[in-house]
C-alpha cells in the first residue's frame, strides 16, 4: 500500500515551489519564505543551500534595514546565469527574447514577418535573430530551454488544429516539427516548448499581470479564432493532445452559421469579428480594424453599431456562463477584440451572466482585460520555458 510521498519527493516539490517564488516574487527575505511557503527555517535553509548548489539562486544579506538583530537573508534568482529563450511568431512580426529566471527581459530581437512565411518556415530567421542574442550572454551563463507562442489556426481539411500565425493559412499541425527544429537550431538537449497564444498570455496574466495571485483562471483571446487558455488549481489545462481550450467550437445554436471547423452555431461564429461586421450589416472582408471601427462608432453613439455590439455582447455573456458553470473560475480576462466587445457591452455581458450562470459559481468571478502589453506572449513564453525547471529543479537544472 502506498502511504504517500516519500521524503525526497517532499525535498523535490519543496525545492520547486521555493524556486517557483522567487521567479515569480523576486528577491525574498529567508524570514517570508518561511512563512509564505508554511516550512520551518531549518527546512527553508536546506532548500536554499541546495538551490544555491545547483546555481540557480544566490544568498546575501539585505542592505542596511534600519532594524536591530540579525537581519534574514535574502534569496535571489540567478537572472543573469540561468536563462531561457521565448520565440513570439505573430502575424506580422518575429520576436525573440532572452529571459532570465525571475522573468526579467535581457534582451530582445524582432524582425518583420515575410507575407505568406510558414511557421514552421520561421526557423532560420529565428535562430539568426538567436544568434544576435547570444553575443550578449555572459560566460558561465546557462540555457535552460525555450518557449514559444503561435497562433492557433483551425485546419479545415479534417478540423484537427494545427499551430500557426496568419489568417487564410492552410496551418497544418506544426507545433512538434516546429518546436524541434528550434531545439535542433538551440542544441544544449533543452526542448523548446510551443503553446497557442492564449495559453501563452493565460500564463504570462496568471504570472506577472492581472491574475496573480488567482489559481483558476480563464483568458478569453480573439485572434485567428476564438480560444481560451485555462488554468486550472495553478496549472495549465493541456488536454491530452494540447488541443484543450478551443471553447470557440463550443455549440451555441444549433442549426446556426457554417463555422471554419465544419460545424455550425459556434460560439465563434456569434462573438468573432465578422459576427460582429454581419450584425452592424458591414461588408464581411474588414477584419479586425473593421470589426474594431464598429465598436468605436458604437462608442460615438451609432445607433446600428450599437445594437450590433450589444448583440455580440449577449452572446459572449452566453458562452461565458457556460464557461463559468463548468470551471468555476476566480476570473475571466478578455483578449483581442474580445477585449473591446467587452469593454463596451459589459451590461448584456453581465446580465447574461447573473441570469444563466450558478450564482455559487458566478458570485466570485471577476472579469477583467489584459494587464500586460505587447509583451505578454513573450514573458508567457519564457514561462512555458521555465515550466520542466520549476517543477523539479534538480532535475532540470544545469
Ligand atoms: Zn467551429
Amino acid at each position: 500500500m502506498r502511504t504517500g510521498p516519500s521524503q525526497e519527493e517532499v525535498r523535490r516539490q519543496n525545492l520547486g515551489a521555493l524556486l517557483r517564488y522567487v521567479h515569480i516574487h523576486g528577491p525574498t527575505s529567508r524570514a517570508e519564505l518561511t512563512s509564505e511557503l508554511g516550512l520551518n527555517r531549518s527546512t527553508i535553509g536546506a532548500l536554499t543551500a541546495d538551490l544555491a548548489s545547483a546555481g540557480l539562486v544566490t544568498e546575501a544579506a539585505p542592505r542596511e534595514t534600519g532594524r536591530a538583530g540579525r537581519p534574514s537573508l535574502v534569496v535571489r534568482p540567478e537572472s543573469a546565469r540561468v536563462y531561457a529563450y521565448a520565440f513570439s511568431i505573430e502575424v506580422d512580426q518575429l520576436r525573440v527574447a532572452r529571459v532570465g529566471l525571475g522573468g526579467e527581459v535581457l534582451d530582445l530581437r524582432a524582425e518583420e514577418r515575410p507575407a505568406g512565411l510558414a511557421a514552421a518556415d520561421a526557423v532560420p530567421l529565428l535562430a539568426e535573430l538567436v544568434k544576435e542574442l547570444q553575443q550578449s550572454v555572459l560566460d558561465g551563463a546557462v540555457y535552460v530551454g525555450g518557449g514559444v507562442s503561435v497562433t492557433r489556426m483551425m485546419r479545415r481539411t479534417d478540423g484537427k488544429a494545427g499551430l500557426s500565425a496568419g489568417a487564410g493559412a492552410n496551418a497544418a499541425a506544426v507545433a512538434e516539427p516546429l518546436g524541434a527544429a528550434l531545439a535542433g537550431e538551440l542544441g544544449a538537449d533543452r526542448p523548446v516548448v510551443v503553446g497557442n497564444a492564449a495559453d501563452v498570455a493565460a500564463l504570462a496574466e496568471h504570472a506577472r499581470g492581472a491574475a496573480v495571485g488567482c489559481d483558476n483562471v480563464i483568458y478569453l483571446q480573439r485572434d485567428a479564432g476564438v480560444d481560451a487558455g485555462i488554468i486550472v488549481g495553478g496549472r495549465r489545462l493541456t488536454g491530452h493532445a494540447g488541443q484543450a481550450g478551443q471553447v470557440g467550437h463550443m455549440v451555441v445554436l444549433p442549426g446556426g452559421r457554417p463555422c471554419g471547423c465544419g460545424s455550425r452555431g459556434c460560439w465563434e461564429t456569434e462573438i468573432g469579428d465578422h459576427a460582429l461586421l454581419n450584425a452592424a450589416g458591414r461588408d464581411l472582408t474588414g477584419g479586425r480594424d473593421a470589426a474594431l471601427a464598429i465598436v468605436d462608432a458604437a462608442s460615438r453613439g451609432d445607433a446600428t453599431a450599437q445594437a450590433a455590439v450589444r448583440q455580440v455582447g449577449d452572446w459572449l455573456g452566453f458562452g461565458l456562463a457556460n464557461l463559468v458553470n463548468i470551471f468555476d473560475p476566480e476570473m475571466v480576462i478578455f483578449g483581442g477584440t474580445l477585449r473591446d466587445v467587452y469593454l463596451a457591452a459589459a451590461a448584456q455581458v453581465r446580465s447574461r451572466l447573473n441570469s444563466m450562470a450558478l450564482t455559487a459559481a458566478r458570485e466570485h468571478v471577476r472579469l477583467r482585460t489584459p494587464q500586460l502589453g505587447e509583451d505578454a506572449a513573450l514573458v508567457g513564453a519564457a514561462e512555458l520555458a521555465f515550466e520542466r525547471l520549476l517543477a523539479d529543479p534538480l532535475d532540470a537544472a544545469p
